[in-house]
């Protein structure tokens, strides 16, 4: 525990102090304190600890809240997601990757315009605030330009939350994106112009802003060789991390064999770009080798395991990927399934590697709590993800005097299998309160979400996407138009 200001009367002073909690810390030494607090100063926690431990700080505390029937915990990080496809939500059900993109994310993506997708990234991230999640990481590949790009960041700063805005980066078309059938109208850019505007953007919002600017050769497919490449430099020149989709589905190891010869992730250890500052989302079709070259380089692999189950796309190699030494985290990947909701990716990936491997105890609960928050923290180099004296005052503040969270047996595998993003009160991000009683403090609700609903409409007509919203497909064949 540490302190400072220790004023004359003994006691220490603090701007907020959250008490009489359970405390799941995901510190160094994995503490669950019951009946905890934590003390915030400024931005930063000054300290965690037992109801004693606590007791210092009650007389001088500015602003002290009861967190009795409630848990502590840090923020989560979303590792992947796709903010301006909110406006999709419930749309396209039924579809393997590939005809997804081809159906319905392709023609939504070359159709929404600048102030659409603004107003489909402040839906999403509110929705990321309210549940819990601190950071997001937005691939945002729609539209691209400088201004778009940095108001879709102003989005995610307006909720209060951190984040990074990967910028969609297609470039000079090629046979990579023809075989997937990427519409030409994603790729508006020439090589160059995409780096010069992602330089653009990072030089509005450089390493270090509440939300960055990252580089994210959207495909490792569809995006050049040269193109991928400089990406992986200027975002080593910025000091940020980059972001690109790789391996997510077995049809394209198949694509990129055919165009060059080798597998993706073991061109990419070829060609010297794997590092820690190398985000992969998905990375499930990988070999032995591959998996290896992921841990040698410590990169980022993102599981998204709703996402993953949704679209049938496969499943990532846990595991053997941590063995190695790899960093993994969890995304939600967006309205590809529900929305900005870690707690439902927490529950979904605990599971699915446990059916996948017929083995009970294939995951556990820690573990999943730990890839949402210190995997996230460790992929995009935020502070954050535990509980600790002198860390972020990132906190969420869950409550768990509900039915469903009814008897309290088992912290952690309550919150895991019983939470639900319901039961966040209260987001705490830099010592900001940023969601309160469930609610934004930061943005008006009902305008936010009457801007999307009136968006949405609009380009569900303008891509003539109506056909993915009937009432009730009566066959499968329906639901995959
Ligand atoms: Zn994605």
């Amino acid at each position: 525990m540490v302190q400072d200001r220790e004023p004359l009367d003994g006691s220490t002073t603090c701007d907020l102090l959250l008490e009489g909690g359970v405390v799941i810390a995901l510190d160094d030494e994995k503490q669950v304190i019951d009946g905890g607090g934590v003390a915030i100063s400024g931005d930063r926690i000054i300290a965690v600890g037992s109801s004693t431990e606590m007791a210092p700080f009650r007389a001088g505390a500015a602003r002290a809240v009861d967190c009795g029937g409630k848990v502590l915990m840090p923020g989560l990080t979303d590792g992947h997601t796709h903010l301006f496809q909110t406006l999709g939500r419930g749309m396209g059900d039924g579809l393997s990757l590939v005809p997804w993109l081809r159906r319905f994310m392709f023609p939504y993506a070359r159709t929404i315009g600048s102030e659409l997708a603004v107003a489909a990234a402040r839906l999403g991230a509110l929705q990321a605030a309210l549940s819990g999640t601190t950071v997001v990481v937005d691939n945002h590949y729609a539209p691209t330009d400088t201004a778009t790009t940095l108001e879709v960041a102003g989005a995610i700063e307006s909720v209060g939350i951190r984040g990074a805005v990967a910028r969609g980066i297609f470039g000079d078309p090629n046979r990579g994106g023809e075989i997937m059938g990427v519409a030409p109208e994603l790729f508006p850019w020439s090589n160059q112009q995409e780096i010069d505007i992602t330089r653009e953007c990072l030089a509005e919002r450089p390493a270090g802003s509440q939300v960055e600017i990252w580089p994210g050769p959207e495909n490792i497919v569809y995006v050049t060789p040269e193109l991928i490449a400089d990406s992986a430099d200027l975002a080593a020149e910025a000091g940020v991390r980059w972001h690109m989709h790789c391996s997510e589905s077995a049809d394209e190891i198949e694509f990129f064999e055919t165009i060059y010869g080798m597998r993706p992730v073991a061109w990419l250890a070829r060609e010297g770009l794997l590092s820690e500052r190398t985000t992969l989302a998905h990375a499930i079709w990988l070999d032995d080798d591959e998996v290896q070259a992921l841990g040698d380089h410590r990169s980022t692999a993102v599981h998204n395991p709703v996402s993953n189950q949704y679209l049938a796309s496969g499943v990532i190699r846990l595991q053997p990927l941590q063995d190695a030494g790899a960093n993994v985290a969890l995304g939600s990947d967006g309205i590809a399934v529900t929305g900005q909701d870690m707690f439902e990716a927490m529950k979904a990936g605990v599971l699915l590697h446990r059916v996948h491997h017929l083995d009970p105890a294939a995951t556990t609960v820690e573990q999943f709590l730990e890839l949402a928050a210190l995997g996230g923290a460790a992929m995009t180099g935020f502070e954050g993800g535990s509980l600790q004296a002198g860390g972020a005052a990132d906190v969420v503040i869950l409550d768990v005097d509900k039915v469903r969270h009814t008897p309290w047996n088992r912290p952690v595998a309550s919150v895991v299998h019983c939470g639900r993003a319901a039961d966040v009160d209260m987001t705490i991000v830099a010592g900001e309160v940023i969601v309160e009683g469930g609610r934004s403090t930061k943005v008006d609700e009902d305008e936010v979400r009457a801007k999307a609903a009136e968006a949405a409409q609009s380009l569900i007509r303008d891509a003539d996407l109506s056909g993915l919203t009937e009432g009730w497909f009566s066959s499968r064949k329906e639901a995959s138009p």
